[in-house]
């Protein structure tokens, strides 16, 4: 099983380092070629726009979308990686896959002044875990097939939907690998 995390922008390295701690292999994929040797794809934080634009650019996109199709291709986004993930994407527009039907509004927080860590309760897991909003965005709707796994300030911050699940934060930032683990199990 190897996990690929996309590299076209943003914190894909401390992925790759949370996700070999644990023991997985990973791979940076920039292209179609490496796309095609990896089974499941994070999508990590950084800019929304860019990486959105990079991916209908390069191609990846229409591969991720029909691989999702098909059902061979758990996704995991985080933060900006959530925003490249939902059906509508609020505040200013940034290019989506559309595998999550979510509504999430970017830069919902505030600027970088506003960017926090926390202490987040997750469904199904004994102690909460130490996560970084960074220019955060917010989910403001989620589709009735989209479970919430964890909330903060009342709104969902972790969501999933059937093999594809969405954190608005960093929990990569952190030596906690419980989202890249329930990842994994997906
Ligand atoms: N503010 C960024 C955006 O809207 C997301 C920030 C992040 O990924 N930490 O794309």
């Amino acid at each position: 099983m190897t996990v690929g995390v996309l590299a076209l922008q943003g914190n894909f390295a401390d992925h790759c380092r949370v996700l070999r701690n644990i023991g997985c292999t990973c791979e940076e994929v920039r292209s179609l070629r490496e796309l095609a040797l990896v089974d499941r794809l994070i999508i990590p934080g950084g800019e929304s726009t860019v990486i959105g634009r990079l991916l209908f650019e390069s191609g990846l996109s229409q591969e991720i979308i029909s691989r999702h199709r098909e059902g061979s291709l758990p996704v995991f986004g985080t933060c900006a990686g959530a925003i490249v993930l939902a059906t509508e994407v609020m505040g200013a527009p940034a290019p989506s896959l559309r595998l999550m039907d979510m509504s999430i509004e970017r830069n919902a927080y505030g600027r970088q002044l506003q960017s926090f860590q926390t202490n987040l309760a997750i469904c199904g897991h004994a102690t909460p875990i130490p996560v970084s909003f960074i220019r955060a965005p917010k989910i403001v709707r989620t589709g009735p097939s989209v479970d919430v796994l964890a909330t903060h300030g009342g709104h969902p911050v972790l969501v999933r939907q059937g093999d594809v699940l969405a954190a608005t934060f960093h929990p990569e930032v952190h030596e906690e690998a419980v989202l890249h683990r329930l990842f994994m199990e997906m």
